[in-house]
């Protein structure tokens, strides 16, 4: 481990893309990877001779900040922002295997790769995270019922930890590799890894889209349709009550091959495989307050699921459009106002979706808007021990926090959740109580033995870590 002084450091007021609570760190750009052996220094340095103004205040990596909560925080410790770890070290364009920097975003792997026929192996909604966050919160995408997590397509990774760097994969050391996937940075910095992508033709999707008349009818089609499909996602009105509650648009589909698409496009591959993302408009710094309530909300739901066809088969999609619609407004997260919003996703286990109806059913009852709400099915989950998906209905809610009673209504449905067997994704969470969250994810002390390997003075630290008790004072 390097012995230099403190890297150079500026203090900064973070948050999470929900923009609540925020708080300020130390933060420390990693544009060369030295510099994160020199944060970890200096982190423990701190942990050794703590003084009355410098307690133990750890450090954590950052990548494009689009967890909704404090995961990506550290009040008065080291944040080491690592979006400029964002080389690509190797490509092999035979296997689809990429090594790259752990600051990479999915958007350039896809502006590059994709016209080179090999896309990312999973997406989350937006493609503005890096590979470090994404192997942090082993993310999910529409694919999960097929393909499983994001780490499952991470064949090694060089994290950095305050024992000194690990180069390490599933198999030489599995109880390090699991317990960050998922781990939400508290293992330590990712900062290289070895992703397997998949196999693509062009830059399109071809997809069946429908609409269902209600929950029962989403959740009967995706029970029995999604097996057909690679991807599928299902966006619920949530504004909707009586006959019509849980009133849903599905899309499902798959990679579009060449022969797939029209012939202006067959005829021109360059524009069949093209991938350039564009950004059609910027909510501005102060948008105009009120934007975003219950009235706008319902009038959204109403048009959004009157624009989509009853039932399109095979139309081909960009990708774009596909898979990160939200990306097309540049930080729509200011629409919510100054104090912000949060998501609330959960996964509830497959016999459970009556707990998914009950909880729609209170939301609708208390009339609070969700102005996104997105059902999809998981598969088997990974061995990750924080790793979120397990087989079962998982639906996501963007909610504004100005709502009254929404702590109580939430840990409410903390409780309905955990009762079912289900959990909530800390990479949406800003919110769940330290008890709930070791009920909810029973294999903490199994990820604490391995934290403790690695990071044996509780160096590794975040706003989320402490708050949950997996770091910190306290913590086991
Ligand atoms: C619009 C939108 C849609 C989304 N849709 C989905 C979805 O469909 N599926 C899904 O799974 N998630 C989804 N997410 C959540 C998102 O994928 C995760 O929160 C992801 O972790 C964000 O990556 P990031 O680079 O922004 O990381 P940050 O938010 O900056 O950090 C997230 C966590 O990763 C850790 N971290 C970041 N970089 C590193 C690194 N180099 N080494 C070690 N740890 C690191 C941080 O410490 C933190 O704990 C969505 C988010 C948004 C805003």
């Amino acid at each position: 481990m390097s012995t230099t002084p403190r890297p150079k450091s500026h203090r900064t007021e973070l948050t999470g893309w929900g923009l609540t609570a925020p708080t300020a760190a130390d933060v420390v750009h990693a544009v060369h990877p030295s510099i994160v052996d020199d944060a970890m220094a200096a982190a423990l340095a701190q942990a050794d001779h703590p003084g009355p103004r410098s307690a133990n205040r750890g450090i954590v990596a950052r990548g494009l900040g689009r967890s909704y909560g404090d995961a990506a925080q550290n009040a008065g410790g080291i944040v080491v922002d690592a979006t400029w770890l964002d080389g690509i070290h190797d490509i092999d364009l035979e296997t689809g295997r990429i090594t790259v920097g752990g600051g990479v975003s999915l958007q350039s792997l896809m502006e590059r790769f994709v016209p080179l026929g090999w896309f990312v192996p999973v997406t989350p909604g937006t493609r503005l995270v890096t590979v470090g966050g994404a192997i942090a919160a082993d993310i999910h995408g529409k694919n999960h019922h097929v393909d499983g997590s994001f780490c499952s397509h991470v064949t090694s990774m060089t994290l950095v930890t305050p024992t000194g760097p690990h180069v390490l994969s599933a198999h030489s050391d599995p109880d390090l590799f699991w317990a960050t996937a998922g781990g939400m940075g508290l293992t330590g910095v990712v900062t290289e890894a070895t992703l397997q992508m998949v196999p693509v033709e062009t830059s399109y999707m071809l997809v069946d889209t429908e609409r269902a008349v209600d929950l029962d009818d989403v959740m009967d089609k995706m029970l029995h349709g999604d097996d057909d499909y690679r991807y599928s996602v299902a966006w619920i009105d949530c504004q909707s009550t009586g006959s019509r509650l849980g009133r849903s648009v599905l899309t499902r589909g798959d990679h579009a091959r060449l022969e797939d698409l029209p012939a202006r496009l067959r005829s021109n591959p360059d524009k069949a495989t093209a991938f350039v993302p564009r950004q059609l408009a910027r909510v501005p710094l102060t948008p105009p307050s009120g934007l975003l309530n219950p009235l706008t909300v319902a009038a959204f739901n109403e048009m959004w699921f009157r624009k989509a066809p009853t039932r399109q088969l095979a139309k081909p999609h960009h990708m774009t459009g596909f898979f990160h619609p939200l990306d097309g407004v540049g930080d729509w997260n200011r629409l919510y106002g100054p104090k912000g919003f949060l998501q609330y996703q959960f996964v509830v286990p497959d016999a459970e979706g009556e707990t998914v109806r009950r909880i729609i059913e209170r939301l609708t009852e208390v009339k609070l808007a969700s102005f996104l709400a997105v059902l999809k099915r998981f598969g088997p989950g990974d061995p990750g021990h924080l790793s979120f998906p397990m087989p079962g209905w998982t639906l996501a809610l963007d909610l504004p926090v100005g709502y009254p009673t929404l702590d109580t209504l939430l840990d409410d449905l903390d409780a309905w959740v955990l009762e079912a067997g289900g959990k909530i994704y800390l990479a949406k969470d800003s919110r769940l109580a330290p008890e709930t969250f070791r009920a909810m994810y029973p294999r903490v002390d199994e990820f604490s033995t391995v934290k403790r390997r690695v990071d044996p003075d509780g160096v590794l630290q975040s706003d989320l870590g402490r708050r949950l008790g997996l770091c910190g004072p306290g913590a086991p």
